[in-house]
């Protein structure tokens, strides 16, 4: 009566996603540990460190209070969204309006793969920067809509070369993604190339999308900028902000949308669709990460730092040409000369046991680059350094 090996097969907008890359990386890990190795695993961007206590107070104190128990807004909780705004003012100097202007979300990865639903029709086209954090393409998708790559190249600093898109699919276009401290390449944008860009969506009708996942990931004095500083932005621009990175709350899920109300209004409209709000226990340990998080973040910052200069310093001891990011947790390395990104990534871990991510994951244009991530505590990358230095002759040898 039954049928047997039933199968069910993956919808369309299912199949039409790449290939999972990392596959045979994760599989030789999963080996390798499993067969007692000592693996070191640069592969991950998610903070090692912990949420600060008092952020974890604050949930525990607001789980508590039965108030929090129920369904929560779609809007957010007022008390978040004005937290939202007074911090998004003494960071950027920017004043938002926190009804209309702001949109908590559970965590921005969520927002940035649904704001696709509300403003493109199949066949509109998304410019999305190549290599890039994978949910503007799978999200794009999922709409129906049409993801073109803008290649993002060392030799313009890594920022797409906005008069370089084809004029027939610049027609098509209606979203521009920008990320900016930038996942993987740990590039940064000035306030003058926002500004070109916004100028750009105003003249041909885009909408901008900008990934701000790391503008609190930051170092040496160096302040990342909001695109809603520039002029004429709040008018085309809506920015995603999390705090995961920025307190390392990844596992918490939560982040805002900021920027133009109607893009504002359609995402909301979504996503009233689809969830139901942020926790509120979690919107108010939020709250309090935004308005007394200040020294804390300093402190993760600080580590942060000592890493990078750790780890970049210890490439450089070896004859590597690198430089040291300026912002996100990320060194976006070039693959020695004779391999793909994915062969050096198999050779770290075969002959290191060591894990780093292929830059082709991330878009055609990763290839013949690699990213380390900084997650790890410093014995941790100064072991990572030894093997790289015992493994290096042989490197450079091929
Ligand atoms: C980590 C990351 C995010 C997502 O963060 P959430 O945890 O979903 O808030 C967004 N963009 C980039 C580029 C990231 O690396």
């Amino acid at each position: 009566m039954f049928k047997k090996n039933h199968s069910f097969g993956p919808a369309e907008r299912l199949r039409q996603l790449p290939p999972y890359l990392f596959a045979e990386i994760d599989k030789k890990k999963r080996d390798l540990v499993a067969k007692g190795k000592d693996v070191v695993d640069l592969g991950v961007g998610d903070p090692d460190l912990p949420t600060p206590f008092f952020i974890i107070d604050a949930l525990a104190e607001a789980a508590r209070d039965p108030r929090n128990h129920r369904y929560a807004l779609d809007a957010g909780m007022p008390e978040f969204r004005e937290s939202i705004r007074k911090w998004f003012q003494k960071r950027f100097n920017v004043t938002l309006d926190p009804q209309k202007e702001i949109l908590p979300l559970i965590g921005s990865k969520e927002g940035i793969a649904h704001f696709p639903l509300a403003v493109l029709n199949p066949g509109e086209v998304s410019l999305i920067p190549d290599p890039c954090y994978p949910p503007y393409k799978s999200g794009t998708w999922f709409a129906g809509g049409v993801p073109r790559l803008m290649p993002l190249l060392e030799s313009n600093e890594f920022l797409p070369d906005l008069s370089a898109i084809e004029p027939d699919i610049l027609k098509k276009a209606k979203i521009l993604y920008l990320n900016y401290p930038n996942n993987p390449t740990s590039a940064v944008a000035s306030k003058t190339f926002f500004k070109e860009a916004v100028e750009f969506a105003h003249r041909h009708g885009l909408i901008l999308v900008q990934d701000a996942a790391y503008t609190e990931v930051a170092f040496d004095g160096y302040k990342a900028p909001s695109i809603l500083e520039v002029e004429g932005a709040r008018e085309v621009a809506i920015e995603f902000h999390s705090l995961s990175k920025t307190f390392n709350m990844t596992g918490w899920r939560v982040g805002f949308a900021a920027g133009n109300p109607e893009l504002i209004a359609l995402l909301a409209k979504i996503k009233s669709n689809v969830d139901s709000g942020v926790f509120q226990a979690i919107q108010l340990a939020a709250k309090k990460a935004l308005d007394e998080g200040h020294s804390a973040h300093q402190e993760i910052l600080k580590i942060y730092q000592k890493r990078r200069d750790l780890f970049i310093g210890g490439l450089e001891k070896l004859g590597w040409d690198v430089k040291a990011p300026k912002a996100t947790f990320y060194c976006w390395l070039p693959v020695p000369p004779g391999y793909t990104s994915a062969e050096l990534a198999l050779k770290f871990l075969e002959e290191m046991n060591v894990v780093v991510t292929p830059g082709n994951g991330f878009g055609p244009n990763g290839e013949g680059y690699f990213r380390v991530s900084l997650t790890m505590p410093e014995a941790r990358l100064e072991e990572a350094l030894r093997r790289i230095e015992k493994s290096h002759q042989h490197l450079h040898s091929r």
